[in-house]
Order: structure tokens, then sequence, then C-alpha cells
């Protein structure tokens, strides 16, 4: 028995009468099937192992992972994600007395480390590790620095913007009135004298820069410098750039006037998938901390934050060497691939300072389907907006987004970097066959088994 979906059902008689799904419902439809089909829900939950099995061998052993958004971790990271901690309860805050519950003396050990690990990796006076997801951070500054009504300024979505700073995302439902952070469309810079004159009209209370695709430091001095008159602060929403932060291979927000930064630790930081925030000024910890319990977060799953405390030691150690390779890789793929006649975005800025490639594939059709076929490669990416793109592109944009972490990590350098830039082209100008491709791509990953940037193991 497989998971795939069958096709031939056809979507609208594949959901039940009167109920509305979001998701596929032919992929649903598929699973209720297997679950009413097999006769014992041991097999049922066998399923559940075995997709994941699937998955393991495929995108963990046959893919070459290009989702910018994606890290792998390590053996440690992985095996405290599934230990017996995870399994307790300690809301509250670190110590005996503000925990609602008793028995957390070695959960304490594991948080206060976490905490102060994460302190010194990004050099900040304060540090949270209660976060589930770094959605979740951006909602803590929203809640803690704002009151419904106010205005604040973010970066669109065509433009590099995340949902996390806009209308449908935290900003929105904390009621805020969101005022677009011009970007010039060809640079992706901040353009600053347009900034300059809408932030002085608007007064915004927070302006957050954060970036989903994002290639080139931003000018937060500049930034806060602007606003600081009417006491504006900026919020820099580092969820991809945190490890790069952190390893000192971009710009480091906090230090440039940045009075809050949250971060994705499962993006460039190679740790579990989870939200850090860090800031400087104690006058922000009782908003942000009281944000976070009881709002956010009760229980916090211990197990992701002794994974979390874990990785960051990692980081501390190998960071600074991981995430300069990663960028040096990112800059030779982006060469390699504008070498074969690619359109590669920043080319008269050196493609990107950053872990991201990003690619304009207009020419062989839209960002969707370019990235469908190199997933039948086994080369994962994933479809973007970009500046040229309007808003409503959303499903069909031109741009294809490449990152360079978990390629570097299993220790790939500027040798395979061609390689793959010639996978890539291969796929995009239909040079070979997709079967021929991907038994390439298969061989390129089996020969980069070990993880790079981590303890040896005991
Ligand atoms: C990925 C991303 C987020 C969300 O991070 P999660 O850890 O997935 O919750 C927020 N902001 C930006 C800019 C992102 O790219």
């Amino acid at each position: 028995m497989t998971l795939s979906v069958d096709p031939s059902l056809p979507a609208d008689e594949a959901e039940p009468a009167g109920q509305f799904e979001v998701h596929d419902a032919g992929v649903l439809a598929h699973a209720r099937d297997l679950i009413d089909s097999l006769p014992s829900l041991r097999l049922v939950q066998q399923e559940v192992v075995n997709a994941v099995r699937r998955n393991e061998i495929w995108r963990g052993e046959e893919c070459l992972n290009l989702l910018a958004p994606e890290a792998p971790t390590s053996p440690v990271v992985r095996s405290l994600l599934s230990s017996e901690i995870g399994t307790r309860a300690a809301e509250g805050h670190i110590g005996a007395v503000q925990r609602w519950f008793v028995g957390t003396r070695y959960i304490d050990e594991v948080e206060a480390l976490c905490v102060e690990l994460l302190k010194k990796a990004f050099c900040s006076n304060y540090a949270d590790h209660r976060l589930i997801a770094s959605m979740l951070g951006n909602l803590t500054v929203y809640t803690a620095l704002t009151r419904p009504g106010d205005t604040i300024m973010s970066i669109p979505q065509p433009t590099g913007g995340h949902s996390a700073n806009r209308e449908i995302g935290p900003a929105g439902i904390r009621g805020l009135r969101i005022v677009d952070v011009p970007l010039d469309p060809v640079t992706l810079d901040v353009d600053l004298d347009e900034f300059a004159r809408i932030a002085r009209a608007e007064r915004p209370k927070l302006v957050a820069l954060g970036a989903s695709m994002t290639l080139f430091p931003f000018p937060i001095r500049e930034i806060s410098e602007i606003i600081a008159p009417w006491g504006g602060r900026v919020f820099f929403d580092g969820a991809h750039q945190l490890g790069l932060i952190g390893g000192g291979q971009f710009q480091d927000p906090l230090r440039e006037g940045a009075a809050v930064m949250t971060g994705s630790a499962g993006k460039t930081f190679s740790g579990p998938q989870s939200g850090i925030i860090v800031w400087n000024d104690p006058e922000l910890t009782a908003p942000i901390a009281d944000t976070i319990f009881p709002v956010i977060a009760a229980t916090h799953q211990v197990n992701r934050v002794a994974a979390l405390a874990a990785a960051t030691a990692e980081f501390l150690a190998f960071g600074r060497e991981y995430m300069a390779a990663i960028v040096a890789n990112a800059q030779t793929l982006a060469q390699a691939l504008h070498d074969r006649g690619i359109a590669v975005l920043g080319a008269d800025r050196g493609f990107t300072r950053t872990h991201q490639v990003i690619l304009d594939v207009r020419r062989f059709g839209n960002g969707m389907d370019v990235a469908r076929r190199l997933e039948a490669a086994n080369i994962i990416t994933n479809k973007n907006l970009i500046p040229s793109d309007r808003p409503e592109d959303w499903d069909r944009p031109h741009g294809l987004r490449i990152g360079t972490t978990e390629v570097t990590r299993y220790g790939m350098g500027a040798e395979q970097m061609a390689t793959i830039a010639d996978l890539i082209v291969d796929v995009l100008e239909e040079r070979r066959p997709v079967s021929a491709v991907k038994q390439d791509v298969t061989d390129l990953r089996r020969a980069h088994p070990s993880l790079h940037y981590c303890f040896p193991a005991d």
C-alpha cells in the first residue's frame, strides 16, 4: 500500500458533502481510504512510520535540498528532539519560584544553558528560548511593542517581505496599520529618500525589516536614525539570516540600531525548527517576557529547547566557518548560473551576501513549473515572487529561490557548485533527459554523506 494520491479521484467528489477543507481534498481522501481499509490501527501507525522513512530516504539521501529555509541538524540535535525531557511540562520562567510545576530542576539547567548560549551567540543582553516558531517571535514583538491601531512599516512581499509582518500575518491580527517600506525594484535596496519622506508623514512605531528573499544587508542605522525623533524602533526579523548574523557573515542588527531581533533556528542557524528572540534594552524585558508567557507559550517543548541549546553550542564552535562557506557557495553558484546564461538577481552587486540565490526563470515558464521540473530531477527549490511580479502572481511567480545551507553542511564547495549549476541548467534547458540528471543528482548527494560543522560523534 502506498501513500501516493490516486489522480483519478476528482477533487470535488473526494470531499464529503458540505465539508470545506483548505487542504487538497484528494490527498485527504486517500488518507481516509487508507485508515478505513487497513485491518488494524497498528498498520495505520506503520503507514505513518513508512511515509517518514520514505521521506528520509528521498529527501535525506537522494535529493539536493536547495530550499533556503531548510538546514540539516547534527545527530546530537536530532536525538535530543526525541528525548524523554520532551514529555515534561515546564510552564513559566526558569527557576523554582516562577514555574507552575515542581520537578523542573534539570529542565531549569537545560533552559538556562540555552538562554546563556543564545546570548553569547548573538552578543545580546537578553534572549528567550520558548518560542516554538519564529512567527510567534514576531507575534511577541507586535504584542509587546505595539497597540492595535498603531502604524508600522514593513517590506511588501514581491520585494522579499514575509506574511509575518504584513496584513495576513501576526502584524495584521494585532490590528496594525501597515505601510510599505519602499525598495528599489532592481537593486532591492531600501530607497532611503522615499523611506524618510513616508516615515516622517506616517511616524511608524516600528519598522519591521524582515525578508524571506534576502540578498543584501539593509540600512538599519540610517532607518533607525530617521525614525528616532518620534521614538520609532527598528525590529529586525532575521528569520533567514540568523545564522549568518551570529556567524559574523552579515550585518549585526542589534549593533546597528535594531531594538529587537527574531529569527528561525531551523534556517541558516541550522538548529531545530524553532524561534529565537534577542534584545538589549532592559525596558523591553518585561513586555517581551510577559508576552511569551503566559500569552504565546505554556508548555514550550523542552526537547526542542535542549536541541536548541546543543545546536547553539555547535554554532559557537563552528558557526563562523560554516556560515562563511554558505555565503561563498551561494556566490559561486550564482556566478556559475550567470555564466551559463541564467538570469540571476543582484548580478551588478556580486549576486548575494547571504545563503540565497534568486533566479528570474520567466524564459522557462513560471517559478512553480520550473520548481516542479527540478523536483523531478531530485533538485528541491521553491517558486518565489520577484520584484517584476505583481502580488497577484502569488501562485505562479517568475522567481526561483535557491539556498546553499544544506549542501554546504554536507561538505560541498566550489567544484560541486559548478556541477549543481550544470545540473540545474540541464533541467531548465532540457539538455538531457530528466532521469539522467536525477541519477547524477543522487550520485552527487550520496558522494557527500557526512555532516560537517559539528562535534565528532562518540
Ligand atoms: C521563515 C520566516 C518567518 C517564519 O519563521 P518560522 O520559524 O517558520 O515560524 C518569519 N519571517 C521571515 C522573514 C521568514 O522568512
